[in-house]
């Protein structure tokens, strides 16, 4: 699925970055041929009109003449080399040939005034090299305001030609080599991109993994005894019994469910602008107040350290109170009885900081990094035997987390853990 995912983005990545290089390369090509023609033509043009300058034009033998000496571009009746030209013309204002130096010329001509460029046939019969391609310029030859005549001056482009080439060539190989580092970038880019939604999936396949396989015990066990207790005579006593179980393990299903909705519902940091200013000194105490029997039952001593004056922190006073409660509820569940479990409140210049230690059985090193992983517990057996579905710390971490806090855990085997919840107190 992921795979088809990022294919199609690196597909529609390499289309849309394609077909705007495409484009892009297509108006620099016109760009660089519009450039480089204008370039031509003017330098044509002061050519050409150099040539008009300098030719005078006579009017012999019934006709008019031009002559060229004196004309940088042309030495006598042959063109001199490094002009450039291919030919010069000149017409009458009729549009009769009178005089041509270079390529031969049509007699008549209609000479509009203007740029063209035009193709003749260099007499090689090479299909390679069917043509000569040249760039003509026809100017108005005016004397004391009277057209005499017109000049017609072409170049070959040649040089033109050569430089589009190059440019075609760097075009025809750069387009390509450039589409396949769009696409292997594309595709790279894919990858970092699905990268989030991959882990969410696969956190979610796996979350729903554990949730469907911890429901599907206690489901089990409802089962049976409501299976057992339909075929059994009905002996009030022992259906009471099967019904106290049931309706025990159903509570127990509860509050896993409970447990998953919390989870799934609180994502993300809360606004601490939107969070009442919290006493935590007092919440803590009424907390310990409120744990006290639980701590009895348990045979543990619950004693406390906390500052005098108020500690006052944004928060979300119910979402802490549940944090600290499932440190506490873990403290008296794995500590024997005869132990202690203590709570701490430091408060330090930019954070507050919340500990929960007891003497308790400890936590192994290997564990200690997953303890805080939704559905991980350090030994299946015990923790089924206290109740735990391994979501007390996940759950505790994710309100924690919701604060802009970090919770941490120390341990040392049969000697006792000390959990902490670090808060920013801005
Ligand atoms: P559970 O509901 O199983 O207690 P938790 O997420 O609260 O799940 O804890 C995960 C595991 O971490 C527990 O199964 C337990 O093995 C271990 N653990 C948590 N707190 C303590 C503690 N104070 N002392 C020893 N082990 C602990």
């Amino acid at each position: 699925m992921f795979t088809r995912s990022r294919r199609n983005l690196a597909y529609w990545f390499a289309l849309s970055m394609g077909s705007i290089l495409l484009v892009f390369a297509g108006v620099s090509y016109y760009l660089s041929v519009l450039g480089q023609l204008g370039a031509f033509d003017r330098a044509l043009y002061q050519k050409s009109k150099a040539i008009a300058a300098g030719a005078t034009v006579q009017f012999q033998r019934g006709q008019w003449q031009i002559e060229s000496e004196d004309v940088p571009w042309m030495g006598g009746d042959r063109l001199s080399r490094n002009s450039g030209l291919a030919y010069v013309r000149y017409y009458n204002a009729g549009g009769y040939l009178v005089q041509f130096i270079g390529l031969p010329a049509p007699l008549r001509l209609d000479p509009t005034p203007g740029f063209q460029t035009t193709a003749v046939d260099t007499g090689q019969d090479n299909a390679d090299q069917p043509s000569l391609w040249l760039r003509q310029a026809t100017l108005p030859i005016l004397r004391n305001q009277q057209l005499v005549g017109y000049l017609q001056v072409a170049e070959p482009l040649t040089s033109i030609r050569e430089s589009l080439d190059r440019v075609r060539l760097f075009l025809a190989l750069g387009v390509p080599i450039t589409l396949g580092v769009i696409g292997v970038t594309g595709w790279f880019l894919g990858g970092i991109a699905l990268q989030p939604t991959r882990q969410a999936y696969e956190q979610l396949q796996r979350f729903t993994a554990d949730a469907s396989h911890e429901l599907r015990a206690p489901l089990a066990a409802v089962m049976s005894n409501a299976q057992v207790g339909l075929m059994a005579s009905a002996d009030s006593a022992q259906q009471r019994l099967r019904l106290e179980k049931i309706v025990e393990i159903a509570k127990s299903m509860s509050a896993l469910i409970g447990n998953l909705l919390f989870l799934s519902r609180q994502e993300g940091p809360l606004d601490p602008a939107r969070l009442p200013s919290v006493d935590l000194v007092e919440r803590l105490r009424s907390l310990i107040q409120d744990q006290m029997p639980h701590a009895d039952t348990a045979g543990l001593t619950l004693t406390s350290q906390l500052p005098e004056s108020p500690v006052m922190l944004n928060a979300d006073p119910e979402l802490l109170q549940q944090a600290i409660t499932n440190l506490l509820s873990n403290a008296f569940k794995y500590t024997p009885a005869g132990g202690t479990v203590q709570v701490r409140l430091l408060a330090q210049p930019r954070t507050v900081v919340i500990q929960v230690e007891d003497t308790g059985i400890g936590i192994p090193a290997a564990d200690l990094p997953h303890i805080f992983e939704r559905f991980y517990r350090v030994d299946t057996a015990r923790s089924r035997q206290t109740g735990g579905f391994g979501l007390g710390l996940a759950i505790a971490q994710q309100i924690v987390a919701a604060h802009r806090g970090r919770i941490t855990a120390t341990s040392t085997l049969a000697q006792g853990s000390i959990f902490q919840i670090e808060l920013p107190l801005k």
